[in-house]
């Protein structure tokens, strides 16, 4: 049953290794990883040959460094199968990204690629405090989208009870947890809040809802987001982290007794934060570009695959492996406004910093001649909206407006909503930005 903290010889052995064993380990597989993809994958073999670099010349985990990026262009330019390193028949499931950012891509996996993704998933539910006996809620979505399949797999394997709810049908989610009782539950950040919104409207209160345990992903959200989702939930809010290229949910995911971060599964993936101007790698604790390097992939090897996340690496503390700070944004959501930089997630922590307002936000980018107009759109509480006067509403707004300007440097015009008055998407990632402006030429 759900637990804080790991029994003694609950953990896979390598989680509490010592960091020779695990570089030990992460060389050998790194070199299998390398030579697998060049003698696979003609993409891999050119790239290689271009930069002058064999899989031969990794001697050290340091080597890596010489060898090339592979970034998104490469999938586009390659779909649907043209980075795959078995023949067809090896390929016994497809996924592909929802495409937040552009056309989608297509992945695969081997049996052998299902079973360890499964493993991860296992683990990273056992990090979040889930154990054999629960029962899980899973409102990922199904079907080409990693998260469905990938959390349904691993809370299987860990012994779960799973329920398959997928996305949408909100009242019906909220019966189903009534009913069923589950413990834990797997969504979305923003879809957990519409769910938690439609437990108050029920009346239901967070001491009467069964969760104990939410594990969230596929999108940024910060401190102040985690705060909400757990208190109108009664529950501990835990962050997996994971994206379609490199495998789906559960390349990193935190641990519950420390919530400091996820911690990478760094033997199965090898991680790199890298200068996203230069490409140079820096050090563990500064900012960068997050790089991944797949250890054990069959089907879909990636060799330094660029995630343009924006996070740091942390040193071990719950597990033996490293963790990576919460994800600020993708270097692609960046908004730059009246040429200041600025991520969403920024703008969300000064919102969830009013109690009297809710997670949900959109912001509204437009236009006027040369000058960005922004529009931060955020919603009261349900039970501040019962209490609030215009009036009061009015200050509120000022105040947000004076933090977003003092902390981000942007002006904005804040609009306080009704409760519920932003759109909810119900399946997957909530839409945070629309950006109105003409595209630059
Ligand atoms: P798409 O690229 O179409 O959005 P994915 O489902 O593969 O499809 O999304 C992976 C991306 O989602 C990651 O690269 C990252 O930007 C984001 N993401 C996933 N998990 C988290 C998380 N825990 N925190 C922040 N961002 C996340």
């Amino acid at each position: 049953m759900t637990a804080k903290f790991p029994q003694p010889g609950e953990l896979d052995a390598i989680e509490t290794a010592s960091r020779d064993e695990i570089s030990a380990l992460q060389l050998q597989r790194l070199k299998w990883s390398l030579k697998h993809a060049y003698d696979n994958v003609p993409f891999h073999k050119a790239a290689f040959d271009a930069k002058g670099v064999h899989p031969d010349d990794l001697k050290t985990l340091a080597d890596l460094a010489k060898f090339p990026f592979m970034t998104k262009i490469a999938l586009r330019d390659h779909y649907p199968f043209g980075l795959f390193a078995v023949p067809k028949e090896k390929v016994a499931r497809l996924h592909a990204s929802s495409g937040t950012t552009g056309k989608s891509i297509v992945v695969g996996y081997t049996l052998q690629d299902i079973d360890n993704w499964a493993n991860l998933v296992a683990r990273s539910i056992r990090a979040a405090g889930g154990r054999a006996g629960d029962m899980l809620h899973n409102a990922y979505g199904y079907g080409m989208f990693t998260g469905g399949l990938g959390a349904h797999y691993g809370a299987e394997r860990l012994g779960c009870t799973v329920v398959p709810m997928s996305g949408g049908q909100t009242e019906k989610q909220v019966q189903q947890i009534v009913d069923f009782q589950p413990q834990i539950i797997m969504v979305t950040p923003s879809y957990s809040l519409v769910i938690a919104e439609e437990f108050e409207r029920q009346g239901i209160t967070p001491d009467q809802i069964s969760l104990k345990i939410g594990i969230f992903g596929a999108e940024p959200w910060g401190e102040g987001m985690r705060a909400e989702i757990e208190r109108k939930l009664g529950i501990d809010a835990i962050d997996i982290y994971g994206l379609t290229e490199v495998m789906g949910p559960g390349v990193a995911c935190e641990c519950i007794e420390s919530k400091d971060g996820p911690v990478i599964w760094e033997d199965h993936f090898y991680p790199e934060i890298i200068n996203p101007e230069t490409g140079e790698v820096v050090a563990d604790g500064e900012d960068g570009e997050l790089v991944f390097t797949s250890l054990t992939k069959e089907a879909f090897p990636v060799i330094r695959y660029r995630t343009r996340d924006l996070t740091r690496l942390l040193p071990p503390t719950s597990r033996a492996f490293r963790r990576m700070g919460k994800i600020t944004g993708r270097s692609d959501d960046m908004l730059i406004i009246r040429g200041v930089n600025v991520f969403p997630t920024q703008i969300e922590e000064q919102i969830l910093r009013d109690k009297r307002l809710s997670g949900n936000y959109q912001i509204q980018l437009s236009r006027d001649g040369h000058l960005d107009n922004v529009e931060v759109r955020c919603e009261l509480q349900r039970e501040a909206a019962a209490q609030l006067s215009p009036a009061d509403v009015g200050v509120l707004a000022k105040e947000l407006q004076h933090h977003i300007k003092t902390i981000i440097g942007i002006t904005t015009k804040v609009s306080v909503l009704a409760p519920e008055a932003i759109p909810r998407t119900l399946t997957g990632k909530a839409r945070r930005v629309i950006d109105e402006r003409p595209k630059q030429l």
